[in-house]
């Protein structure tokens, strides 16, 4: 049971105790957190510091349990996160094409271009051809040297030019409209609102 009498005072108490001189580790919360003016408490320590300010004594944490305390402060109109739920909203599935912002057709358009047909093989030879490697244009990541045998020849092929100015009939990819980018930049490419530049991601690359 939660102790009785405790008001938000003792709780502001609580957290000012905390602010001054933190939470000792076997007192922290697994999964909850507990807003007070901004700030996240463990609901639990914060209840047993709050009755040691009522009552002069601290009340043993063993008499109730985290979710009692969760509950408690949710019914006293307080602000109590679960960090368990948190987490699952912040992960977007992206194996979903759909997750893609710029919206299926165009996703699926977009990798036609740079999976299908000749010119993303002749792009990478191109560029093999040059330099003698293969590097992504945002990060400078080489799969040759990260993962050796295995990921010799490999990079991943992006097409510049937005689907929309694709649609005029006959238009055809060239080897210059392609980028050669590494796995993870690629999905950073086509994570935002509408698809980024080369330029651009590798500005937030070197801005982060
Ligand atoms: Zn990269
Ligand atoms: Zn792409």
């Amino acid at each position: 049971m939660i102790p009785k009498g405790l008001t938000s005072k003792h709780f502001k108490q609580a957290a000012a105790e905390i602010n001054r001189l933190g939470v000792p580790a076997e007192r922290n919360s697994v999964h909850y957190d507990l807003v007070i003016e901004g700030k996240r408490y463990p609901p639990k320590y914060i209840v047993s510091l709050a009755a040691k300010s009522a009552t002069g004594k601290e009340y043993p944490a063993a008499d109730f349990n985290a979710v009692e305390a969760k509950n408690y402060f949710l019914n006293n109109g307080y602000e109590v996160i679960d960090r368990r739920v948190e987490a699952e909203g912040s992960v977007v599935d992206e194996d979903d094409e759909s997750a893609f912002p710029e919206g299926r057709e165009s996703y699926k358009i977009h990798h036609h271009f740079e999976r299908d047909g000749e010119i993303p093989r002749q792009a990478k030879a191109k560029r093999l051809d040059e330099v003698g490697k293969l590097e992504c244009d945002v990060c400078g990541m080489d799969f040759h040297r990260v993962y050796g045998k295995l990921g010799h020849g490999f990079i991943e092929a992006h097409h510049t030019v937005p689907v929309s100015e694709l649609a005029g009939i006959g238009k055809k990819t060239k080897v210059s409209d392609l980028a050669l980018v590494c796995s993870n930049c690629h999905r950073m490419l086509h994570r935002g609102s509408s698809l980024l530049t080369i330029e651009e991601l590798t500005q937030l690359v070197h801005d982060k």
